[in-house]
């Protein structure tokens, strides 16, 4: 017997299981059980749509590509399989994810790998107990939740939470909902292991870095008290630059520019630099909160319409006790004659991060006109935000911004508002990367 299997049924005994009991999955009513045969059946019957559709043509030109180049038509993996049980695969050698995991349905219908299901794990680098020994228990599905989360490039739990969440959610024919949310994911998904340190759109760089870096070098610059701008980037900022040149001098001239937006994951894709995360203002609050709770840091609330920001403080302070927000304004004022008591205030105030929520262009503008007077070190421009943490503005739920279709949510919240940005924006959008990659001018 494996040492693997025997290590996972030591932990096991030692939390009083058995293997023998491990699968207890006898449905409770005959409701279920009648979805759990209806999804079976589903389940076969497109795999055989899918060999039909995807493997055996595959399986037709490697088998050409063999003849004339001699390149192997399929490479060996293993997984770990149902019941922690190593599970050799024959993928085909493309680098493409949908060809080169083709081969694989043949497996459903063998029952050893599920169509939708937990997330594979490598046999020869995952060690069964960081594997976590309770999810090695399930056959593992050619469509799972991680790979729709890490197509996205949304910065997500980890490997192991994206699966746990998976099983809470499982019910009835949700694998199916699962199925269809992968088709996007097929859209913006690529292998790329090399990623370039920056994505330059329209000579505007950006830091493709992780969310866990952005936090780090935003604690470094607090730490060194090194003053720095920090913007967020979508298509719709970057369809602005073409008629607000400031705007776009603005953004080419500063050094932390975050890459935000699925618009901008396709991009990345198109010009040959992969995004590692979508880093966005929504997303990174929750660490920026943790940072300047843990260090101490105040945080200014600058923006948005009268009072959300101090509903946005009420509900910051109730989930981050020893969070000091130093201040709050909305955004409505005259530059010209209130700038300056503003800016005071929130100099007065001991401020470290002041987080400027107008919309692009105009918090870039303030934060790059006023932004040597103010003392805070980091500054950064954030939109939308306090209108989605103050709930003034819902946002879009989880499995929405998963496959990348936040916009379509927004777009639906506030259409007239927003049908330019996304339904003409989006795509004028792409067409001006695809220009961009041809001859490189704006
Ligand atoms: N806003 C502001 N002052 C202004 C104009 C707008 O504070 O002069 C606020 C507005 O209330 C909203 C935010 O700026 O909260 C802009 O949100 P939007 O969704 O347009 O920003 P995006 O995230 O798209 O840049």
């Amino acid at each position: 017997m494996n040492k693997d299997i025997r290590q996972l049924e030591t932990f096991e005994k030692r939390l009083g299981r058995s293997p023998k009991n491990r699968f207890h999955l006898l449905p409770q009513d005959i409701g279920l059980f009648l979805v759990r045969c209806l999804y079976a059946i589903i389940e076969i019957l497109l795999s055989i749509l899918f060999i039909l559709v995807f493997t055996l043509p595959s399986l037709f030109i490697l088998s050409i590509r063999k003849l004339f180049t001699g390149k192997d038509v399929f490479v060996q993996k293993m997984i770990y399989g149902a019941d922690a049980r190593p599970l050799k695969l024959q993928l085909f050698n493309v680098n493409a994810w949908l060809p080169r995991h083709s081969s694989l349905f043949i497996h459903v219908l063998s029952r050893k790998l599920s169509l939708v299901g937990v997330s594979f794990r490598d046999y020869e680098t995952v060690n069964i107990m960081e594997g976590d020994p309770w999810l090695l228990r399930f056959k593992p599905g050619i469509i799972n939740l991680h790979f729709i989360q890490s197509s996205s490039r949304i910065a997500a739990g980890t490997q192991n939470q994206t699966d746990w969440d998976y099983l809470h959610h499982r019910k009835g024919l949700s694998d199916l909902m699962l199925l269809l949310l992968s088709i996007p994911a097929l859209l913006y998904h690529h292998t790329e292991e090399n990623h370039d340190r920056e994505i330059d759109i329209f000579g505007i760089k950006m830091l493709n870095i992780m969310m866990s870096e952005a936090i780090e070098l935003i604690d470094q610059r607090l730490t060194d008290k090194h003053k720095t701008p920090v913007f967020f980037v979508n298509p719709d900022c970057l369809n602005k630059v073409f008629i607000d040149k400031d705007y776009y001098r603005i953004l080419q001239m500063n050094e932390v520019v975050f890459p935000d937006g699925i618009g901008i994951n396709l991009a990345g894709k198109m010009l040959g630099t992969p995004l590692r995360q979508n880093l966005n203002g929504t997303d990174m609050l929750p660490h920026i909160c943790e940072l300047a709770q843990s260090k101490g840091y105040k945080i200014y609330l600058l923006g948005a319409g009268p009072s959300v920001a101090e509903t946005m403080k009420a509900k910051l302070q109730q989930k981050y006790a020893k969070l000091e927000i130093s201040g709050t304004r909305h955004g409505f004022f005259n530059w010209e004659k209130e700038a300056d008591q503003v800016i005071s205030e929130i100099n007065q105030a001991g401020t470290d991060i002041l987080l400027v929520a107008f919309g692009a262009p105009n918090q870039e503008k303030f934060i790059t006109r006023y932004g040597n007077s103010i003392n805070a070190n980091i500054q950064m421009g954030v939109g939308g935000l306090f209108d989605f943490y103050s709930d003034r503005i819902t946002r879009a739920p989880l499995w929405m911004r998963q496959i990348g279709l936040e916009w379509v949510f927004r777009l639906m919240k506030e259409p007239k508002r927003m049908w330019k940005r996304y339904i003409i924006g989006n795509p004028l959008f792409l067409f001006r990367v695809f220009r961009w990659k041809m001859n490189r001018t704006v």
